[in-house]
């Protein structure tokens, strides 16, 4: 009889324990994949349908896995509908004897999980659940009061305590599979956009997929990571290692980066120091992750409550201007622009922006997480909320608020040679680097000289960073809690 391997954000073979357990039971293996929008618990507000961005990488990401499930001689079946039901059906229509999936750690894929084992207990068919993509399970670290830990660096500690992880699992070598089970296509499910196709940018900068997800790593660990420490603050250059949409959505597990990377500094002794640094990026995405399985909404409520009294404004106007790159500040049209084009931006970049829109234009978090949620590919559910809420003062470990990011002095400092906006704000090439990171302090012979026409080829700034800066800190001084 065969057993089915439900896949969600493990789009991947190796490494896979589910997949593990059901080819290593020498049964025929159906892979399926449930585009589920249907079950109530992921249905907003519990849940968001995926952004238009990771719908793109979704899509690549399943015809990949399909093409590498058929080389293995498996086979891969995708279908609609609520998760309990669909899976239910297809066990009846091929009479497998068992469900096999790795747990997500999120309630409402928990909750559908629940709804799929009862479905199938129902009918008498088994289900085994195997662990998901967390280096550690939420549940094994908490503290005296049963308490997920708000502190990334005890919590990292206490990860880092129990020893390396599980070591990760080969790629099933064959599989056999069940003939004649109906489908569908993924271009059946108009995840790629066409009428605009914005999507040039992705093509052009990502290839997804579990085996560029390996090629990622390899090349990461030959070439970028000696340095890592230093470089990956600056976005000029290219000094991180890119995996943040393969790791969204399994096609390589932590375990696995883990490993490896332990192995390459026990070879490398000298890239110790880059790669302990490169974990504890890791670290903080488990922690983010951590954090949302204790606290469900994370993108919606503030984790510190204080913040609910916060004097947002609305302001839709200085919204498009940052969403499209046009606030005046290079550094942050520069991300914004290549969020737009690439669907990502870097780590520093992805700071500065945000605190920017919180900060200096004093617009909630929450719009600037939906507009990340929408446009980025690594789009998280937790790491996103988690950064915004970091940023913005209102979440776990937080920044503090008076800590205002300066866009001019963090371009200086992270792009002192103005390499990342003139590549994404072109029409500031020209300037020399003392003035690229504030062009309003030009001459008007050295604009002209440059060919800017500030006000017209590139705006004056919406803001000027010092008003913005104490209107933020005397906003905030309303809502603060004195202890
Ligand atoms: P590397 O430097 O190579 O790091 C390796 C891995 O560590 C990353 O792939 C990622 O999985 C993890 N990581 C690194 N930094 C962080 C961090 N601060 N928080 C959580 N995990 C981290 N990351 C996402 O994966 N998805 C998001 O939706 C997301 N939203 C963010 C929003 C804001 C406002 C900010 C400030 C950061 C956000 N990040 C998010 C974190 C970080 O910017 C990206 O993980 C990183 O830029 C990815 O590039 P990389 O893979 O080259 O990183």
């Amino acid at each position: 009889q065969p057993v089915i391997v439900w896949f969600r954000d493990d789009l991947r073979l190796s490494d896979h324990p589910a997949l593990h357990e059901a080819a290593s039971r020498g049964v025929p293996v159906v892979g399926l994949y449930v585009r589920d929008e249907q079950s109530p618990a992921l249905k907003p507000p519990a849940a968001r349908p995926l952004g238009g961005a990771t719908r793109w990488w979704l899509a690549q990401s399943l015809r990949a896995l399909g093409k590498s499930c058929e080389a293995i001689g498996g086979t891969m079946v995708l279908r609609t509908g609520p998760a309990a039901s669909v899976i239910a059906t297809l066990a009846r229509e091929i009479n497998a004897s068992a469900v096999f999936w790795n747990d997500v750690a999120q309630a409402p894929h928990q909750a559908v999980a629940a709804d799929v084992e009862a479905a199938l207990a129902s009918d008498e068919r088994g289900s085994q659940i195997f662990p998901g993509d967390l280096l550690v399970e939420p549940k094994a670290i908490r503290n005296k009061d049963n308490r997920g830990l708000r502190v990334f660096t005890p919590f990292w500690r206490r990860v880092q305590g129990l020893g390396d992880p599980p070591k990760p699992l080969p790629a099933p070598k064959k599989l056999t599979s069940v003939s004649d089970i109906a489908g569908e296509a993924v271009d059946d499910w108009a995840f790629e956009p066409v009428r605009p196709d914005w999507a040039g940018g992705l093509r052009e900068n990502w290839t997804p997929g579990e085996a560029a997800a390996q090629a990622r790593l390899k090349t990461f660990l030959d070439d970028r990571v000696r340095g890592y420490t230093d470089d990956r603050d600056r976005p000029d250059r290219d000094g991180t290692s890119r995996l943040s949409p393969h790791l969204r959505f399994g096609e390589i597990s932590p375990r696995q980066l883990w490993h490896t990377a332990r192995f390459t500094a026990a070879e490398h002794p000298r890239l110790a120091g880059d790669i302990d640094k490169f974990l504890s990026e890791l670290g903080w995405r488990e922690f983010c992750r951590h954090l949302l399985f204790d606290v469900p909404d994370l993108a919606e409520r503030n984790l510190q409550q204080h913040f609910d009294a916060f004097p947002w404004k609305r302001d839709a106007r200085a919204l498009k201007a940052w969403q499209r790159g046009l606030t005046g500040y290079p550094i942050v049209d520069a991300g914004m622009r290549e969020l737009w084009h690439s669907g990502v931006m870097h780590n520093r970049v992805r700071m500065v922006v945000a605190s920017f829109l919180v900060k200096h234009l004093l617009i909630d978090w929450r719009a600037g997480e939906q507009w990340f949620w929408d446009t980025l590919v690594d789009a998280d559910a937790g790491s996103n909320p988690a950064n915004w809420q970091w940023v913005a003062g209102s979440g776990a470990d937080a920044a503090p608020y008076f800590r205002v990011f300066n866009p001019i002095l963090q371009g200086e400092k992270f792009d002192p040679d103005g390499a990342y906006v003139r590549r994404w704000v072109p029409e500031l090439a020209q300037l020399p680097n003392e003035l690229i990171h504030q062009p309003w302090t030009a001459t008007p012979i050295e604009l002209a000289g440059a060919g800017v026409d500030l006000g017209k080829s590139y705006p004056r700034p919406i803001v000027d960073h010092k008003q913005g800066r104490e209107r933020a800190l005397a906003a905030h001084a309303r809502i603060r809690v004195r202890d």
